[in-house]
């Protein structure tokens, strides 16, 4: 058996990652996290008996708690909580689903238990894959990539060892707007953007999807994980989300890797790797499909883009701020208190505030994290 823990099982990473560990049948689970939806998380406990679990807020870990009396399972919280289900003994792998900054901690304490690291958490490796990737590599720790492109690329470099990468092509739906010019942006509304094209996703990637802030921190992840240079990375506007990214090598040859965008396959490859499991669902047919095609990014309308670019090259804690400017802009969108456009001009502004951190500790990443909403707070 297999063992595992994840950090954000309540999520849409998290549950897709229990629905094929029910699939799957020799995945044990030893540990979940989740932030405050005790009521799935009651259910996931009963279904998958781990024996230990955290949740976020002390009062619903509380609640948990009384809930589920009759059985033995240890319920923690906050971040002791999380480092403790991120290193739970018997966990082989760490999936971590959490959404937000808060997985960096739990994550470098994880790589020092020597668990293998399923990594969707991208704002971890965003703001922090200077401390992560090495420490990895320190530990001699795999990340495995859930995200779908990451996965795509990864899978793409196997059996390619002593080839150099030459260029990652990193494709993007394009979002539900693709097409609209910046003034089109203004009339934008919560649910307009909350339509993505082609993939199920929670609602925060779903909205930086359609600025393409998310391909953004995609590029970011992607220099990290792969250690290749930015101008290495081109991000290829592909509507139809059949071709999940590709490499190209020094000869010209492009390898892709192609499936329907299903997150379940790069989350199941994650848990397996290297081998490859069935699955249950649809599967790619080209004759139905017809056409597959291609587009430059329009990055003066999405100028997110272009600014995760601007912050990558910048470095140092640039990152930081560009990634919790757009979760607090996304969260005020969300709470329809700032118009759609509003989202990047807020990253764009506190990245030219914020004081530079040149090699941030995980302390001065999450001091930059505080200072950018704060920044916000006093402006918005
Ligand atoms: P969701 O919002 O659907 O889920 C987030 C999960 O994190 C929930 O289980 C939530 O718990 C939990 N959580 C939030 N804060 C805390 C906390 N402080 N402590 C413990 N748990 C917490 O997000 P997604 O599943 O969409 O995304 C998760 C990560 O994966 C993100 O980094 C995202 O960028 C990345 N990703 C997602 C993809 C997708 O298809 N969804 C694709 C590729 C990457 P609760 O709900 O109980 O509060």
């Amino acid at each position: 058996m297999k063992k595992i823990a994840i950090l954000g099982s309540t999520g849409s990473i998290g549950t897709q990652t229990l629905e094929i560990v029910r699939e799957q049948g020799d995945i044990e689970v030893t540990a979940l996290a989740a932030g405050g939806n005790i009521s799935l998380l009651e259910k996931q406990i009963r279904e998958f008996r781990p024996g230990l679990v955290c949740v976020w807020e002390e009062e619903k870990a509380k609640a948990l708690r009384e809930n589920i009396r009759d059985l033995d399972v240890t319920v923690l919280c906050g971040m002791d909580g999380l480092i403790a289900a991120a290193t739970e003994k018997k966990a082989e792998i760490l999936v971590t689903a959490i959404v937000g900054m808060v997985g960096i901690r739990p994550t470098i304490e994880a790589i020092k238990a020597k668990k293998a690291i399923a990594l969707a958490n991208k704002e971890t490796l965003v703001t922090a894959g200077h401390v992560i990737m090495p420490l990895a590599k320190e530990y001699g720790v795999p990340i495995l990539p859930v995200d779908s492109e990451h996965s795509a690329i990864f899978q793409c470099l196997q059996g390619q060892e002593g080839n150099p990468i030459k260029k990652i092509l990193l494709t993007a739906s394009g979002g539900p707007f693709r097409g609209r010019k910046k003034e089109e942006l203004e009339k934008i509304q919560v649910e307009d953007a909350l339509k993505h094209p082609n993939w199920e996703m929670g609602r925060k990637i779903t909205i930086d999807s359609s600025t393409l802030v998310n391909k953004g921190l995609e590029v970011m992840e992607a220099k990290w994980l792969f250690g290749v240079e930015l101008d290495q990375i081109q991000v290829v506007v592909h509507p139809q989300s059949v071709i999940h990214s590709a490499v190209e090598y020094e000869d010209g040859s492009v390898i892709a890797q192609l499936g329907t965008p299903d997150m379940r396959l790069p989350i199941q490859y994650a848990l397996y790797y290297p081998l490859r499991r069935p699955l249950r669902g649809e599967k790619l047919d080209l004759f139905a499909l017809g056409n597959l095609t291609f587009e430059k990014p329009d990055t003066d309308t999405f100028h997110g883009l272009s600014l995760a670019y601007e912050a990558m090259r910048r470095g140092g804690n640039i990152p930081t701020v560009f990634n919790a400017a757009n979760e607090r802009a996304v969260a005020m969108f969300l709470e329809r208190r700032i118009p759609y456009p509003a989202i990047t001009e807020i990253i764009g502004e506190s990245m030219g505030s914020i004081g530079f951190v040149k090699e941030p500790d995980v302390e001065q990443i999450l001091n930059t994290e505080s200072a950018t909403y704060e920044f916000i707070e006093s402006r918005w």
